[in-house]
C-alpha cells in the first residue's frame, strides 16, 4: 500500500504517516477507531490519505461527516489538494436550502418552512430547475461529472447549474453517491429522518463505506440536539392564527382544545419533569383514541395543500412544527416530556444510546478528534463502551513549543460576575496583550461575558485591530471578520468557546501567537441536563459529571487553546483565566501539550506582561 503518491503533500510532518497507516490498518481490519492528534497536525490530509487508500483497495466509498460547513470546507480543500496528485472522484452535499435557485427569484423562505415550500413546488410541478433534472439528462450528467472530476467550490457549482438550469442540490446529490470521497454534514449519517437520502434511497451502502467522523467529541451533543423537540404555547397560538388564515378550520378548533390540554399539563407540574403517559391519557379521553396522530397527520400534510390553495402570502411555519411535535409526541416512546419555560420539551435521554450498532453497520468507522484524553470517558461519553473499539493517539509534536499561564485572580464562575470582576479579567487581557507583537485569540465561556470583556479590553488596547465574534454571524460575516483579523498582524479576535472561530478555523503560520482563554463554559442547568444526568445515573455511571458538564466545557478550552498551533515548530502562549483550571484534575485532563510547561498563580497585569516577554525572548 503505498501512501507516498495519494498524499496532498511533498512530505510528511512527524507522526502524519504513522497517523494514516493506522487509519488505514483500522479501515483495512473492519475497526471503530477512535483516532487523536494534535491541533495544527494535519489530521484531515492523514485520515484522508489512510481512509482513501482503504477505500481504493477494498472497492468501498468514504463518507467524511463534519459538524459545521466551515469544516466541510476545510475537508473539501485536502480533498481538493489530494485531487492535483491522485486522481480520485470526490463531491460534498450540503442542505438543499442551501442550494435553492427557485428560492432566489421570489420571496424569502426561512430555513423551517423550506421542506414544505420545496415539497410543494416539486409535487406540482411548478419547480422548473427539478423538472430539467429528467428532462435533460444529458446535461444533468455532464454536471455530475464536471464536478465528480474536481470538487466545485458552491458558487462554482450554483454556477455550473444555473446555466443548464437543473437543481444544484440533484447535481450534488447524485455526484456524492457515485464519488470515492464524499463529504457531508452530521446531518446524512446521524439523522435518521435525513440519512435515508444517502443510504437507504440512493446507492450508498453503509456495508460497503468507510465513516470518518470529524470532531467527534461533538457527537454526542449533536445526537442530543437531533433527538430532542420542543414546542411553546406561543407557537401553538402561531399555529392556530395559521390555520384560521388557510381557512383550516376543523385544525384551528383542535388546535385550540390542544392548548387548553397543553397550557393544563404544564402549569399543574411544578418539577422540570412530565408525565407523558398521563398527558396522552388526557387528550385519549378527552378528545378519542386516533385524536392526537390525526392532527399530527393533518397539520403536516394538509397545510401544504391548504397554502397553495388559498395563495396564503407566507409560508405556514408554527404549522409544520406542531405537527412534528405531535407525531413525536404520540410515536417516539424514549423520549421524556419536560417542561420547558412556557412550553413542552420531548427529549432523548440517552442519545448515544444506538450509536455502538450505528458505527457497527458501516465497513469501519474513524472518530477523529484532537480531545479524546481520557480515552476511557470519550468511549464512555459517546456510549462505545460495550462494542469493540481501538484506540490510537498520536505523541505531542516535541517541535512544538507551548507556555501554559494558569491565573488563579479570576473567575467566570456565575455568582462572582461582577463589574469589577470583568475590570479584573480586562486588566489582565490588556497586559497580555501589551506583551504580544502578532495575533491574539481571546476566547470567551459565552457570549455574556464576552461582550463587556471585548468593552472593556478595546479601551484599555488602543492601537490594536480589535475584531468580535457576534451571536448568529453568518458565513459572508464571518468571513468578513477573518479578513479582517489576517489583514493586521497585531490583531486580536475575541470569540467564543465552542463557537466558529475555536473550531474549524485555520488560523494558519504566524497569525496568531497567543490564546487567552476566559473562563469554563459549563452548560446553564437545564431540563435536558437532568434528564441526561438522571439517565447515566440510572445506568450506573459515577462520571456523569464529568461526562456531561465539565468535560464538555474543558475539550471547548482545549480546542479553542490549539487555534494558534497550525504547523511544527509553533511556538505560541496560552493564558486560562480562570481559578478552576488550576486543579491536578483538570491538568489530567490537558492535551500533554498543553502541560509541559505550566506556570500558575494569581498575575497582576505587569507580571503577566513579564512572563510573556521572558517566554519570547527564549532562544528558538
Ligand atoms: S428542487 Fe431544487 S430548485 Fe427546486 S425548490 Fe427544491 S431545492 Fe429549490
Amino acid at each position: 500500500m503505498d501512501l507516498t503518491t495519494r498524499f496532498a503533500y511533498d512530505s510528511f510532518r512527524p507522526g502524519q504517516e504513522e497517523f494514516a497507516r493506522r487509519v488505514y490498518e483500522g479501515c483495512m481490519s473492519r475497526q471503530i477507531l477512535i483516532a487523536e492528534a494534535m491541533s495544527g497536525f494535519g489530521k484531515t490530509a492523514a485520515v484522508l490519505v489512510g481512509a482513501v487508500a482503504a477505500s481504493e483497495e477494498t472497492g468501498s466509498r468514504v463518507v467524511y461527516a463534519c459538524r459545521t460547513k466551515r469544516q466541510i470546507l476545510r475537508v473539501i480543500e485536502e480533498v481538493s489538494r489530494m485531487q492535483r496528485k491522485h486522481r480520485v472522484e470526490a463531491a460534498s452535499l450540503l442542505t438543499k436550502f442551501d442550494y435553492c435557485l427557485l428560492m432566489r427569484q421570489g420571496r424569502p423562505v426561512s430555513p423551517e418552512t423550506f421542506g414544505l415550500y420545496c415539497k410543494f413546488n416539486v409535487q406540482n410541478n411548478l419547480c422548473s430547475y427539478f423538472l430539467n433534472v429528467t428532462l435533460s439528462p444529458g446535461e444533468f450528467e455532464q454536471a455530475v461529472n464536471r464536478a465528480l472530476r474536481a470538487v466545485p467550490s458552491h458558487l462554482e457549482l450554483m454556477r455550473d447549474s444555473e446555466s443548464i438550469h437543473v437543481c444544484p442540490y440533484e447535481v450534488a446529490k447524485m455526484a456524492v453517491t457515485q464519488a470515492r470521497v464524499a463529504v457531508v454534514p452530521y446531518h446524512y449519517v446521524f439523522d435518521e429522518r435525513i440519512a435515508p437520502t444517502l443510504f437507504d434511497r440512493n446507492s450508498l451502502e453503509r456495508s460497503k463505506t468507510i465513516l470518518v467522523v470529524d470532531e467527534a467529541h461533538n457527537l454526542r451533543d449533536f445526537l442530543r440536539g437531533v433527538g430532542s423537540a420542543s414546542l411553546s404555547l406561543d407557537q401553538v397560538d402561531g399555529a392556530i392564527r395559521e390555520a384560521d388564515a388557510l381557512f383550516m378550520e376543523e385544525a384551528a378548533r383542535s388546535l385550540k382544545a390542544l392548548r387548553i390540554i397543553l397550557q393544563r399539563t404544564v402549569s399543574s407540574s411544578p418539577g422540570w419533569l412530565l408525565d407523558r403517559e398521563l398527558l396522552l391519557e388526557q387528550v385519549r379521553s378527552e378528545q378519542g383514541t386516533a385524536w392526537l396522530q390525526n392532527l399530527a397527520f393533518e397539520l403536516t400534510a394538509c397545510s401544504e395543500a391548504a397554502w397553495g390553495s388559498f395563495q396564503y402570502r407566507g409560508l405556514p411555519s408554527f404549522i409544520p412544527k406542531t405537527g412534528e411535535f405531535l407525531s413525536r409526541l404520540s410515536s417516539a416512546e424514549s423520549e421524556v416530556l419536560v417542561n420547558l419555560d412556557g412550553g413542552l420539551g420531548l427529549l432523548e435521554p440517552n442519545p448515544v444510546a444506538s450509536l455502538g450498532q450505528h458505527l457497527q453497520r458501516f465497513r469501519s468507522s474513524v472518530l477523529v478528534s484532537a480531545t479524546v484524553n481520557p480515552s476511557e470517558v470519550f468511549r464512555r461519553s459517546l456510549g462505545l463502551d460495550k462494542v469493540e473499539v481501538s484506540i490510537y493517539a498520536t505523541p505531542s509534536d516535541p517541535s512544538v513549543t507551548v507556555r501554559t499561564v494558569i491565573d488563579t485572580g479570576v473567575t467566570t464562575r456565575y455568582k462572582a460576575r461582577t463589574p469589577q470582576m470583568f475590570c479584573k479579567i480586562a486588566d489582565k487581557i490588556a497586559g497580555i496583550i501589551s506583551s504580544t507583537q502578532n495575533g491574539i485569540g481571546v476566547f470567551a465561556s459565552s457570549y455574556s461575558v464576552l461582550q463587556p470583556i471585548y468593552e472593556m479590553v478595546s479601551k484599555r488596547a488602543d492601537g490594536r485591530n480589535m475584531v468580535k465574534e457576534t451571536r448568529g454571524f453568518t458565513s459572508q460575516e464571518a468571513a468578513e471578520a477573518f479578513d479582517s483579523f489576517r489583514s493586521d498582524r497585531g490583531s486580536v479576535l475575541f470569540a467564543v468557546q465552542g463557537g466558529r472561530f475555536s473550531e474549524g478555523e485555520d488560523f494558519r503560520e504566524d497569525m496568531m501567537d497567543a490564546v487567552v482563554i476566559v473562563g469554563l463554559s459549563l452548560p446553564p442547568p437545564t431540563a435536558t441536563l437532568y434528564a441526561e444526568y438522571e439517565c447515566l445515573k440510572r445506568a450506573g455511571e459515577k462520571d456523569s459529571f464529568l461526562i456531561l458538564s465539565r468535560l464538555p466545557a474543558l475539550r471547548k478550552a482545549f480546542q479553542a487553546a490549539g487555534r494558534h498551533i497550525r504547523n511544527p515548530g509553533k511556538k505560541g502562549m496560552v493564558f486560562m483565566l480562570d481559578q478552576r483550571f488550576d486543579s491536578s484534575a483538570v491538568r489530567e485532563l490537558m492535551p500533554a501539550w498543553l502541560r509541559t510547561d505550566i506556570v500558575s498563580g494569581d498575575f497582576n497585569p505587569p507580571r503577566l506582561a513579564e512572563i510573556s516577554a521572558e517566554f519570547w525572548s527564549r532562544p528558538d
